[in-house]
């Protein structure tokens, strides 16, 4: 972004600052970490989450007193930066920040204040349990429900494909209630959940699990307003992931550019052989789109404008974009781009699920048809 004075024109001072500050303390503070946490499958702890807080990468979007009301095109420069360093970070808190937002959104006066500070300081892991095993791209066949009895609620069904489920202090649960979808806050450590840990192919550290809702009691208190379905709360989630594929790519791209300078095969660098030119200029055309994409879908979200499309074109560009990238890349560093020491193979894993997590590909493909020709094509209103 900043070698590119077209873009830096776009980006206005505050943005500019944050992401130089994220920058260097993620340079700091984190990067030390990456490798050996996941090579030894460590998770994501509260420790490594307060360090990142003072940026504002769990709370910044919240009105004050909570947060800094940062525009979106501010606060996803944070998520950027944290695709660029560390998937299973950027995983662990962009879905804390959203839970984080949903609360503070849907949320009463008391649960903003019990629930707010904790996960805005990273003192609290979130987790959003909506997936179902019969539930996945149709999302409102979901089928747990939350019974009333007295004050109580009582929950039942199973919630799968759980990002953050085992090591979560906050669930927000998507249940049927009466006739309608909502959504419930649970405090773990006041109602245990039992999890069960599912093991998956990449982002080590962060964890995914199932939550096993039976016969879990809440109090009536923890129902979140009745706005479950809402387009706009699917837009974040959608656009943070296209910035995150984003930065992502983007620091496979210079990776590869420094490296194919610095290769040497047959006399000369890899960088003088013109099939070798033919990729880096697909990958640059390539990362270039993905921040039009990305951008452009931040923008109407800051101007309050529905964005489904311009989120469904974002993610669906960029996620496919950055695997493809993030292949080229480690084809062009040869074997060395296999093994674990250049960090390329973990971009892979890490980066392969975000064409399925938040919305399939296919699923973005019938949501940009819909939009575009006011058709549904999905099989039912379901549109995640
Ligand atoms: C790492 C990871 C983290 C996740 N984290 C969370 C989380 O925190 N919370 C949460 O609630 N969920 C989470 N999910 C679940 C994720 O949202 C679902 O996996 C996703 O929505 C797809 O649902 P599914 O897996 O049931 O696939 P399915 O819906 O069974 O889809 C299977 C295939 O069929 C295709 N398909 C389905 N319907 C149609 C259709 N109408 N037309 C054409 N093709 C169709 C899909 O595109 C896909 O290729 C996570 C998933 C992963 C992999």
């Amino acid at each position: 972004m900043t070698r590119d004075p077209f873009w830096a024109t776009k980006e206005d001072e505050s943005r500019r600052l944050l992401r130089h500050s994220a920058r260097e303390l993620l340079k700091r503070e984190i990067a030390p970490l990456v490798s050996e946490y996941e090579r030894d499958g460590r998770m994501i702890d509260r420790e490594v989450l307060r360090r990142i807080a003072p940026l504002g990468a769990l709370g910044g979007l919240l009105p004050p007193p909570y947060g800094a009301n940062l525009p979106y095109s501010t606060y996803f420069v944070l998520i950027e930066e944290l695709g660029r360093i560390w998937g299973s970070l950027r995983t662990v808190a962009q879905t804390t920040a959203s839970v984080a937002n949903i609360i503070a959104e849907l949320g009463t006066d008391e649960q903003r204040r019990r629930y707010l500070p904790p996960l805005v300081a990273g003192d609290y892991i979130a987790c959003f349990a909506w997936t179902e095993p019969e539930a996945g791209s149709d999302t409102l066949a979901i089928m747990a429900r939350a019974e009333a009895d007295g004050e109580s609620l009582v929950l039942t069904g199973t919630k799968t494909l759980v990002t953050n489920a085992g090591s979560a202090d906050v669930a927000v649960i998507a249940v049927r209630f009466d006739t309608a979808i909502r959504l419930i806050v649970v405090s773990t450590a006041e109602t245990p959940i039992p999890v069960r840990p599912i093991a998956k192919m990449g982002l080590d550290s962060s964890d995914l699990g199932e939550l096993v809702l039976d016969g879990v009691r809440v109090p009536r208190t923890a129902l979140l307003a009745d706005r479950a379905t809402d387009p706009s709360l699917l837009v974040f989630g959608r656009v943070g992931i296209a910035f995150a594929a984003l930065g992502s790519a983007e620091a496979a791209f210079e990776q590869t550019l420094r490296w194919v300078r610095q290769r040497r095969q047959f006399g000369r660098p890899l960088a003088s052989f013109q099939l070798v030119q033919a990729e880096l200029a697909a990958m640059k055309l390539a990362v270039d789109a993905m921040r039009f994409f990305a951008e452009r879908a931040a923008w109407r979200m800051d101007r309050g404008e529905p964005a489904i499309l311009e989120a469904s074109l974002a993610k669906l560009h960029n996620t496919e974009a950055a695997l493809d990238v993030v292949a080229r890349a480690m084809q062009l560093a040869g074997g060395y781009g296999y093994t674990r020491d250049l960090g390329l193979e973990r971009r892979y894993r890490d980066l392969r699920h975000l064409t399925i997590g938040e919305g399939t590909s296919d699923i973005h493909r019938l949501i940009i048809g819909r939009e575009l020709t006011g058709v549904d094509a999905i099989a039912s209103e379901g549109d995640r």
